[in-house]
């Protein structure tokens, strides 16, 4: 006999899912900015950066191209270059470190919290140096970083707090939306991210009119009017459809996430019933931080053969992220005095993301948990 769970297959994220309720009305928005054959900044991007201010509760919201480049474009309107440092947590999307590289300063990474996963304040406090000009926690996988001491030493130091919010919009540090706390961050709207485009975009937010002048500077070419350019920028535009299609999906934002957040009480309650609790570490949500769930990440022993396990079982998992940045051979020797790593040494070796996605179905998640039971059954 079949068991009925072998049938279900659990992709890692299922777009369509999302896309299928809200498609007359994203068609109708992609196709209001194909008649009004304005594709470039304008009154659609306008609207985004509007509402959304408003519901990231700040005075500025810069619409850019991606993620990546909202960082880019951050570090460029700081004027961060070379002989700067800027402290990032060494376990992270690569774009983090990568985006500091490219302006031509020194990344310098630094432990993560063996909990949390996101930046450790006390090795950040260690890894200060005179040329330190920003601190860059990542609210990774949705889950605010603890800023408050992280703003305590930025102030200290008089550097700047650049909160990376790619994978976290939506998400609160005692109340106040990540993105609103430091003195600017970054989001991204890539399709995997809780608020996805249909393509490439991203946003800059801030609460300072002067660097949110010269962030709408540097997105275009430093001109300040046509062919008149202030300083040299690039072009970190975001395009008019993009910002149409997330002005249909904003408004759902908040109801996906909480979706999310039911998924993983589920799964949590699914591993207490499979008596998972004491074979897998569970993502923790720390006291003050609303924890939007971009990622559901466990830790595991024998992670690759958990992984190869749940592949066979039609389970859709990713590594999130197998190789720290002090291991990249894209940024040489790392930075001395900014270790050891090994938090993140532990994390590149156990984390394994599960589906989280707010339309999974509670069969889908105790097909789930019943395939990692299995796995360690067999041990
Ligand atoms: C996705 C992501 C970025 C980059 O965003 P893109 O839109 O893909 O360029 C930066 N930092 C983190 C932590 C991310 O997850």
């Amino acid at each position: 006999m079949k068991t009925s769970s072998a049938a279900v297959a659990v992709p890692l994220l299922d777009l369509a899912a999302q896309y299928r309720p809200l498609r007359d009305e994203i068609l109708h928005a992609m196709t209001r900015v194909a008649d009004s054959q304005r594709f470039i900044l304008g009154p659609e991007v306008d609207g985004l950066e509007r509402e959304l201010a408003d519901m990231l509760q700040v005075a500025h919201a810069v619409g850019v191209s991606s993620g990546t480049d909202a960082i880019v474009a951050v570090l460029m309107a700081l004027g961060i270059g070379p002989g700067d440092e800027v402290i990032t947590p060494t376990h992270s999307f690569i774009a983090t470190a990568s985006s500091v590289s490219r302006v031509g300063a020194t990344p310098v990474f630094v432990d993560i919290d063996p909990v949390t996963f996101n930046l450790d304040p006390a090795a950040v406090e260690r890894a200060v140096t005179p040329r330190t000009r920003a601190i860059m926690p990542v609210h990774l996988f949705g889950l605010p970083a603890e800023l408050n001491p992280l703003l305590a030493t930025a102030r200290r130091i008089g550097a700047t707090l650049i909160e990376d919010a790619a994978q976290a919009i939506g998400a609160t540090y005692h109340g106040r939306p990540v993105g609103s706390i430091g003195d600017v961050g970054c989001f991204s709207f890539f399709p995997t991210k809780n608020l996805g485009a249909f393509g490439e975009a991203g946003l800059v937010t801030t609460n300072d009119a002067a660097l949110a002048r010269e962030l709408r500077l540097v997105r275009d070419h430093g001109a300040e009017s046509k062919y008149v350019h202030a300083r040299v920028g690039g072009n970190f535009r975001i395009d008019a459809i993009q910002a149409a299609v997330l002005r249909v999906k904003r408004p759902h934002l908040a109801a996906w996430s909480e979706a999310r957040r039911r998924n993983a009480d589920r799964y949590r309650t699914l591993f207490d019933e499979f008596g998972l609790d004491r074979r897998v570490e569970t993502p923790v949500e720390t006291p003050g931080c609303h924890h939007i769930y971009n990622q559901f990440v466990i830790g595991a022993d024998d992670r690759d053969q958990l992984r190869a396990h749940l592949t066979a079982s039609q389970i859709g998992t990713e590594i999130y992220y197998p190789v720290p940045f002090h291991r990249q051979a894209c940024f040489g020797e790392p930075s001395r005095g900014a270790g050891p790593w090994p938090a993140a040494d532990r994390a590149a070796a156990r984390s394994l993301a599960l589906p989280i996605y707010g339309e999974l179905t509670e069969a889908q998640q105790r097909h789930v948990a019943a395939s990692l039971a299995g796995f360690y059954a067999a041990r």
